[in-house]
């Protein structure tokens, strides 16, 4: 069984207690323990983060390019093992877990070039005889929070780009998912990360990630998870004056128009809602279909979800893994409930399935006759859970699409120009999907939403160096 353990100060730390990383698709299955960081171990990484600093911020380019690389080749090359440890870890299926490892691989590629591009500019003063360059130095000690649902990708866009421009990294990720996590700071420590540079404690969100976000000496943190923490961590930085960023929840659209391609309509529908388990915050929870096309697009999509296998994560039959863990499934099966009760009708699925593996398996859920104002249209469900809403027409479904506190990711599928080109123009999000799932990103670009879904600067792609560096105006009279 593998034996977890946190890494602050140039160190491999054991001692503390062990807690079960549990496998969603085996409950039977141990495959691994993790060692919870206590406050002490994450003031201690935060010391070395500081201390570590200055000779990281100045290092040369190339150091921090060569280190990224090695990471990404190491990742690249275990891709198969490390997709597999993820399906088994956090219950997506092997080829979802393969395709997002090979992501993180290819995020740490694309920042260790972006470490020779650090961007500047020199501009002429209004005042003759004097020279402006503005130029971008490391934030300093950022805190790194991450959530469970992408275990090793989000954790490698938010490092990545932290090591690439010169800051020292203090990383958290989710209780859920520390074997994912353990592997990626393993890979970052064999490649030859300087002692204290980075700092991986594991533990609860209440006393690792608290003791985090209440540090003084916290320059920047960057936080993907719920919108309950977002604020927190907002609260808690502001008080600090430091600068954060945040991705939270989505209730992303999709909008079917009648002259969407039918067979199109119903991949983007059926992979965006309910791949990956319905766990992504791209999923596309709000299905708005309009009437011509409405009834054909329904029986469609559930002749597709029948013909899904749900079932353990690392076979590689399985459409569908298992829902994270016994929380999240409860508050699946809840608003399952609820939707009954609102009065939507539940068209297919929302049982727990029965398999010779004891898991957290619920067969994918749809409602139709879900009207706007309902809580199951409104609220993150963050399962295999959608609701079909009803629109007489286009207009309509992009006030639906927009009839939302949040603004993650909103599709189209239409085969209309004038249509998809409104749409791009007028949804209220952070990014356009036409004739696309709602999730399902490119790793070079970036990344956000808008509303209730985030706060600060974009993730992802060149626009990552707005947050991971600070601007300094240098006057110089020549
Ligand atoms: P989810 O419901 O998806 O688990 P959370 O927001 O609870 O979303 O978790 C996202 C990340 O935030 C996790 O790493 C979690 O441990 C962390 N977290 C939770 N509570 C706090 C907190 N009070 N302070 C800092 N981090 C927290």
């Amino acid at each position: 069984m593998l034996k977890l353990m946190n890494y602050v100060a140039g160190e491999w730390l054991g001692g503390g207690s062990d807690h079960r990383d549990e496998n969603p698709s085996d409950h039977n299955d141990e495959f691994a323990t993790y060692q919870v960081a206590n406050s002490d171990n994450v003031l201690q990484a935060i010391a070395a983060a500081r201390a570590a600093f200055p000779a990281w911020s100045r290092s040369s380019p190339i150091a921090r390019h060569d280190l990224l690389k090695r990471v990404a080749t190491e990742i690249f090359t275990r891709k198969e093992e490390l997709g597999a440890m993820l399906a088994r870890e956090e219950g997506k299926t092997i080829a979802e877990g393969i395709g997002e490892v090979t992501r993180a691989a290819q995020v740490f590629e694309f920042f260790s070039g972006e470490v020779l591009r650090i961007p500047g500019e020199r501009i002429a003063s209004v005042r003759p005889g004097i020279d402006i360059d503005i130029t971008r130095e490391a934030v300093g000690v950022v805190g790194l929070i991450t959530p469970w649902n992408f275990p090793i990708a989000i954790p490698a866009w938010k490092i990545a780009p932290a090591l690439a421009y010169g800051n020292c990294v203090v990383f958290k990720p989710a209780e859920l998912t520390p074997a994912s996590a353990w592997a990626l700071a393993d890979i970052i420590v064999r490649a030859g990360v300087p002692s204290g540079v980075f700092n991986l404690v594991m533990g609860s969100g209440s006393s690792v990630g608290q003791a985090i976000i209440d540090s003084p000496d916290i320059d920047a943190v960057s936080f993907t998870g719920s919108v309950g923490t977002g604020r927190l961590v907002a609260s808690e930085s502001t008080k600090h004056m430091r600068r954060f960023q945040l991705e939270m929840g989505g209730k992303n659209p999709l909008v079917v128009l009648d002259d969407a391609d039918l067979t199109t309509a119903v991949e983007c529908a059926v992979n965006g809602a309910f791949y990956s388990t319905g766990q992504r915050c791209t999923a596309s929870s709000r299905i708005i279909v309009t009437d011509q096309i409405r009834g054909k697009f329904i029986d469609a999509v559930v002749e597709r979800l029948a013909s899904l296998k749900v079932g353990d994560a690392l076979d590689a039959t399985t459409h569908i893994g298992p829902v994270v863990d016994s929380r999240q499934l409860e508050q699946d099966l809840n608003y399952i409930k609820l939707g009954k009760q609102e009065g939507a009708t539940l068209r297919f699925g929302g049982e727990l399935l029965k398999q010779e593996k004891r898991g957290h398996y619920l067969q994918p859920a749809l409602f139709t006759d879900v009207s706007s104002n309902m809580r199951i249209a409104r609220e993150e469900i963050f399962g295999p859970v959608a609701s079909v809403i009803a629109a007489k027409d286009y207009d309509e479904a992009l006030a639906i699409a927009n009839d939302t506190e949040f603004g993650l990711s909103a599709g189209i599928c239409t085969t209309s120009l004038k249509y998809a080109t409104h749409f791009k123009r007028n949804a209220e999000a952070g990014m356009v999907m036409v004739n696309l799932p709602t999730a399902g990103v490119d790793f070079h670009v970036p990344f956000g939403g808008r509303k209730g879904s985030s706060f600060g600067a974009r993730e992802q792609g060149r626009y990552a160096v707005e947050f991971y560096t600070a601007v300094k105006t240098a006057y110089t009279a020549a």
